[in-house]
């Protein structure tokens, strides 16, 4: 249990704004083709359990995770959906993989040994899908070790340890407009796949698609898309389009109230550095919230918080816990108390900050923004 106060800082999550994400990228996707909801780092940090249930109940039809133990997880829950997880080290719970039923992905022959060994011990046939690094250049099989990886799967499907269920790879680029490496990765992944059909692999699905490649590509499309912050209603990259242009309407709202306001003189020094300074007589308000809570110490004298009827800049340094912002002294500003919200991000449609504007303030990408909301900040679901 965190012991924690809701007061102090919430992250709202509306699992009715994440049913209406799957259902518009549903609406998008070439026919045949179904939507994997990517669940991983807790849902990028909206919580697992919730989102996945919402997810499912709005017609995802497979989850995806990073690790095995988060899959794991969702199958501890009760999730019954077909789970993919793809990021493995050796020594990893295999056998506690094949007995929960998940989909492991295996980009190498240690895998590959490590997952038939572990089935052969269990008495049972273990799912695995393939994975092709088709130009991302991270984890998958290298095109040139394909033949020998899609071999000795075939030859374990023959003696039965595992069943391959899957061909896949991951996108470089699909978030920049026209980038050449997203066809040449899709026609690399058009020959491995028609490879591993030739050797005999007869898969469930084939994918390659993430949220940038489900919203733009629907030749990346094949039986699966995979999507994660589409789902969560945050557009890939502000080039490809917004959120509304998608159709997409963010989950996450990051609140809290003000924990205190005081009038200081002009020249103050605010927070640690003092890289901040009063240009004349004004109010501060402090807003209980920090690093420690995912909010970027980068954003420093930059980030923008919606309290008193407008949106203010982060002055001076974002502290562990804490972080203050100039209220100035025109009648909004006056009208301020301790308990006052103050709203970090939302979906932006009543006057607040989004996540995007964060990222731009912290020079990251809107993924780290919501992923990195730390464990005191309770999820409430509205
Ligand atoms: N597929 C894989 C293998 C991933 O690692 C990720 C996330 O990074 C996704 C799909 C989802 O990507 P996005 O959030 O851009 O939809």
């Amino acid at each position: 249990t965190v012991h924690t106060s809701a007061l102090r800082g919430r992250a709202e999550i509306d699992l009715g704004a994440l049913r209406g994400n799957v259902r518009a990228l549903r609406a998008r996707l070439a026919p045949g083709a179904g939507l994997m909801a990517v669940v991983k780092s807790d849902a990028y940090g909206h919580g697992a359990l919730p989102c996945a249930r919402a997810a499912l109940d709005a017609g995802a039809r497979w989850l995806g995770t990073a690790t095995p133990h988060e899959a794991l997880a969702l199958r501890d829950a009760g999730i019954r959906a077909p789970i993919l997880c793809w990021l493995w080290t050796p020594g990893d719970p295999w056998r506690e993989g094949i007995e929960a039923g998940l989909d492991m992905s295996v980009s190498a022959m240690w895998a590959l040994r490590e997952v038939t060994e572990a089935a052969r011990e269990a008495g049972r046939t273990a799912r695995i899908q393939l994975k092709a690094d088709t130009g991302l250049g991270r984890n998958g099989c290298q095109p040139a070790d394909w033949p020998e990886l899609v071999a000795a799967a075939r030859a374990a499907e023959v003696a039965g340890t595992v069943r391959v269920t899957g061909l896949w790879s991951h996108f470089a680029c699909a978030d920049e407009p026209g980038h050449p490496s997203t066809a040449a990765q899709l026609d690399v992944f058009h020959e491995l796949v028609a490879y591993a059909e030739k050797a005999g692999i007869e898969p469930e699905v084939r994918h390659i698609a993430n949220s940038p490649a489900a919203l733009t590509l629907p030749e990346s499309h094949f039986d699966l898309v995979r999507t994660g912050i589409a789902l969560y209603g945050i557009s890939p990259s502000s080039e490809l389009g917004s959120s509304a242009d998608f159709g997409l309407r963010p989950v996450m709202t990051l609140t809290a109230s003000v924990a205190l306001v005081k009038r200081v003189p002009e020249g103050h020094g605010v927070s640690y550095g003092h890289r901040y300074r009063t240009p004349a007589e004004t109010t501060l308000g402090l807003i209980p919230l920090g690093y420690a809570d995912g909010v970027p110490r980068h954003a420093s004298g930059r980030g923008p918080v919606l309290v008193g009827g407008a949106v203010r800049r982060v002055a001076g340094r974002i502290a562990m816990d804490q972080f203050v912002v100039d209220l100035g002294t025109g009648p909004d500003a006056d009208a301020v108390q301790e308990g006052a919200p103050a709203v970090l991000f939302g979906p932006g449609d009543r006057g607040e900050p989004t996540a995007a504007d964060w990222a731009e303030a912290a020079d990251t990408i809107a993924y780290e923004i919501v992923t990195r909301i730390g464990p005191r900040v309770p999820r409430v679901y509205v």
